[in-house]
């Protein structure tokens, strides 16, 4: 979900009210404690979205909900707070998000009270059309509770003609652009959905006589739930007391899954469509060495993320692997910050260098991507004043061109690094002696493919490539206002 308008003119999440969407999705019908393993689940799903979490359950008779700010851990894990979620059913959502007033009206899974019973959505993935369905909504009458844009959904599902629950659902979902993985509650059912592409994960489980969804397979691992297997692209599945109905009500598509999932965004320890996350980072480690070799003493990851592909790099090219940098864990994420100032505070707060075993080395810093910039300055500064011989820079994704529009936090393109300078100059920007990237062929050789297949490709690349597979109504007619209104300046 988003918090706004992302392809308004400043679209900038330095201003701290702009496109901040990470989140992970859970739900679990038929277990006794349906809250405390939803909010184990969620605590799996953190990495997806660590300022805020919700849970609602279904006791057979009421909803309880709680939506809170901050992480898992702290908050769901009281007891005064899981007693009061009782129930046999209950969806879950994590998500990234900012500061602001609005901030706790977006906390998902939103709730609505309809004519045939209550319905509690959580939302992964963001919608391209949102803004124009929702100006048509408000036209006709539909009053907005949150600036997020999975509520558009629920007043969708309000205002469908259909009667049946599952049917109003998938009336909402024909009318929406873009991803969206979804788990919903309703009186007698656990809804999971992908969309037509399957841009965001959305696993099904199995815990005893109990389903589970979740975004990615680690969050069914941490409840000792058995993998049952990958929703299909643009499949519905409706969990009742007799069991699992699949459907596929967007008729055949072709699936177009997120690859920045595999590069940095979901776990590595877990399995999504086939792939272990891990393995699919150390594959493009390989690649990235046999591609982009260079002679030096010490293979050395970016932790966190770009631990498995460096592993794969030193692996390739018989260069020792070594922990050069040491995180510090109680930080987060150093892009999730609202300024620029506070996200370079963040980088060295978050990383330190192993001088010991840098001093004199010529060394290779493997990262699984550039955004705009900040960590790898930081890093081969820090690399130089622990005293390296030479720095070269590593990366296993293509140059990040373009943001996402599918639910992972990018910003405009004017800050991608990528999209204002040549390989080249980036390299000199950053400090580092040499930097190169993985080819897009070589990612998707990495990930079981031949290559890239411009016709048709496997996977949503837009991030480096500006390929978008679906419509971008919403930005489509922000541009277009934009333009009138330069227009209008000149006239
Ligand atoms: P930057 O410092 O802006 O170049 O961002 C690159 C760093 O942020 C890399 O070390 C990545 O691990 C991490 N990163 C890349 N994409 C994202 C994202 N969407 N959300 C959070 N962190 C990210």
């Amino acid at each position: 979900m988003l918090t706004t308008n992302p392809f308004a003119a400043a679209d900038d999440h330095d201003d701290g009210d702009h496109l901040h969407d990470e989140c992970g999705v859970f739900g679990i019908f038929g277990a006794p404690d349906a809250a405390a393993l939803t909010a184990l689940g969620l605590h799996a799903l953190q990495h997806r979205g660590q300022e805020a979490a919700g849970i609602v359950a279904f006791d057979g008779e009421h909803y309880a909900s709680d939506r809170r700010l901050g992480h898992v851990a702290d908050k769901f894990t009281r007891p005064d707070v899981l007693d009061r979620l009782q129930g046999h059913a209950a969806v879950g959502h994590v998500r990234y998000s900012t500061s602001g007033d609005t901030i706790l009206r977006n906390v998902q899974p939103l709730y609505a009270d309809l004519a045939g019973g209550g319905i509690a959505i959580a939302h992964n993935g963001n919608l391209t059309n949102a803004m124009t369905l929702r100006e048509e909504l408000v036209r006709s009458g539909s009053i907005f509770q949150s600036t997020s844009d999975s509520e558009t959904i629920l007043h969708l599902i309000a205002t469908s003609r259909r009667t049946r629950v599952a049917d109003r659902f998938v009336d909402a979902l024909r009318n929406v652009e873009g991803a969206f993985s979804i788990t919903a509650l309703t009186n007698k059912k656990l809804i999971g959905v992908r969309d037509p592409m399957g841009i965001r994960p959305l696993v099904l489980g199995k815990l005893g006589d109990a389903w589970v969804l979740a975004s990615e397979t680690c969050a069914l691992d941490i409840i000792d739930a058995e993998f049952v297997r990958d929703l299909d692209p643009g499949e519905m599945v409706i969990i009742t007391e007799d069991g699992v109905q699949s459907l596929k009500p967007f008729g055949p598509q072709k699936s177009r899954f997120c690859v920045f999932e595999y590069i940095y965004f979901a776990r590595p320890d877990s399995v999504l469509e086939g792939r272990s996350v891990y393995q699919a980072r150390r594959r493009i480690g390989e690649e990235l060495a046999m591609e982009k070799s260079v002679e030096a003493d010490l293979v050395i990851p970016v932790p966190d993320s770009g631990v498995p592909a460096a592993i794969g790099y030193a692996a390739a090219s018989n260069i020792p692997f070594e922990l050069g940098i040491i995180r510090n864990h109680y930080v987060g994420r150093s892009f999730i910050e609202p300024t620029q100032e506070i996200r370079n505070l963040r980088v060295k707060l978050k990383h330190n260098a192993n001088k010991a075993m840098i001093e004199g080395k010529r060394v290779i810093l493997v990262d699984d991507s550039i955004v705009r910039g900040t960590t790898s300055i930081k890093i081969v500064s820090m690399m130089r004043d622990a005293g390296a011989a030479e720095v070269h820079m590593r990366i296993a994704a293509p140059p990040t061109t373009d943001p996402c529009f599918y639910g992972v936090d990018t910003p405009e393109k004017a800050k991608l690094l990528a999209s204002q300078m040549s390989v080249e100059d980036m390299a000199k920007h950053i400090g580092a002696d040499s930097l190169a990237f993985i080819s897009m062929d070589g990612l998707y050789r990495a990930m079981g493919e031949p290559g890239r297949n411009d016709e048709d490709p496997t996977f949503c690349d837009a991030c480096f490539t500006g390929e978008y597979p679906s419509a971008l109504t919403d930005k489509a007619r922000a541009g277009k206002a934009a333009q009138l209104s330069l227009l209008a300046e000149s006239a």
